[in-house]
């Protein structure tokens, strides 16, 4: 009697530790794969794509594709418009990545993850939209960390128009998105005048958020008496937020070595006379700890005067090469860069790929 007492038992205390193990055999079933730590590179490489830009008026698209001993690395620098071209840059590096690990016949099993990690320059549609339409609510991708710039406290009272304040309009919208889609995600909101030291999968980064909020005080009045002194209320209403928000461009630097690139977003640099624009601030105030093989050209390459402060040893090697993202400004910053003796591409041509690695960059175009 004592002893089928002591089977039943048995019998129960094993049924229940099934019962309590039979979810944790499913989770683990159903654990992502995180492609990234499978792919383990002999020499460590970045690879910078500017992608492509060729019907668009405007749109910055970068990824920078660390490739550590450890493990491979994926940053996104802003994500562009919405028009899916760095979503399908994304999904084709995945495909690639698995199909070099054997694991072609998986590409469409969602439980395979390429991790992110992205980084907001600023947020305008033209540089974030891609991210909130495509990008995090994809299930191919996970996202490690995102980075990005202080908001402005510019009003929200009527004075300006609100639609062209992109922290009002895009930033709650990604935070949104990642509460949503990917709650374990880490979010930096850096403060201004913060810098932030990253180790990469190779190679370091440096992120330098704007000195100071444009959007009020003494650098509200600036950009309203600079930029919009002809006292067109209209103009100003709408315009205002606009350049607010691109003199708050935050900055990202990575380095592999003694090689660079350097990130810029749509830095303020207008005026050719002035030297105090929040370009010039941003360069005299990093000058010796930024200047790179490579810079993403501010505010894309619609404005000749960034050309200047970049090219004179502030911001760009002598030898270096600027990345213009727009077509069109061929004839705005193309013909200064040449005057000044620069070379630059323009991803109007197709993406361009820069390798960096111990022997310095090269310059790839994929048309
Ligand atoms: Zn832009």
């Amino acid at each position: 009697m004592q002893r089928s007492v002591l089977n039943s038992r048995r019998i129960i205390s094993l049924l229940l530790v099934l019962a309590l193990l039979l979810p944790c055999f499913a989770f683990a079933e159903e654990q992502p794969v995180r492609l990234n730590s499978l792919i383990k590179a002999d020499t460590e490489q970045l690879e910078v794509r500017f992608l492509t830009t060729p019907t668009n008026a405007k749109s910055d698209a970068t990824l920078v594709i660390c490739h550590g001993k450890e493990e491979l690395q994926v940053i996104v620098v802003d994500g562009g418009l919405g028009n899916g071209v760095c979503f399908l840059e994304l999904a084709n590096l995945r495909k690639a990545l698995m199909e070099s690990l054997g694991l072609g016949d998986e590409v469409k099993n969602k439980n395979y993850k390429l991790a992110l990690t992205l980084f907001i320059t600023h947020f305008h549609k033209d540089h974030v939209e891609e991210l909130c339409v495509n990008i995090l609510p994809s299930s191919l991708f996970t996202i490690d960390a995102i980075y990005m710039p202080p908001a402005t406290a510019l009003v929200t009272d009527g004075t300006y128009n609100n639609t062209k304040n992109g922290d009002i309009k895009y930033r709650p919208r990604i935070l949104d998105l990642v509460k949503h889609h990917t709650p374990s995600t880490s979010v930096y909101e850096l403060e201004y005048g913060q810098t932030l030291e990253l180790a990469l999968a190779c190679g370091n980064a440096k992120i330098y958020a704007p000195l100071e909020d444009w959007g009020i005080g003494d650098k509200l009045k600036y950009i309203e008496s600079v930029y919009y002194s002809g006292g067109n209320v209209l103009k100003r209403k709408d315009e205002v937020p606009n350049v607010v928000l691109n003199a708050n461009s935050e900055w990202l630097h990575v380095s592999l070595g003694d090689y660079s690139v350097l990130f810029t977003g749509d830095i303020m640099k207008k005026k050719g006379d002035r030297s105090d624009e929040a370009l010039d601030l941003m360069a005299n105030a990093y000058k010796d700890e930024v200047i790179s093989d490579i810079v993403k050209y501010p505010h894309h390459g619609i404005a000749r005067n960034p050309a200047a402060p970049i090219v004179k040893n502030q911001l760009l090697k002598k030898d270096g090469i600027a990345v213009i993202t727009t077509d069109g400004a061929r004839a705005a910053a193309g013909t200064h860069l040449e005057m000044l003796g620069t070379s630059y591409v323009t991803t109007e041509d197709g993406s361009y790929t820069f390798i960096i690695d111990e022997h310095g960059v090269t310059c790839h175009l994929v048309e």
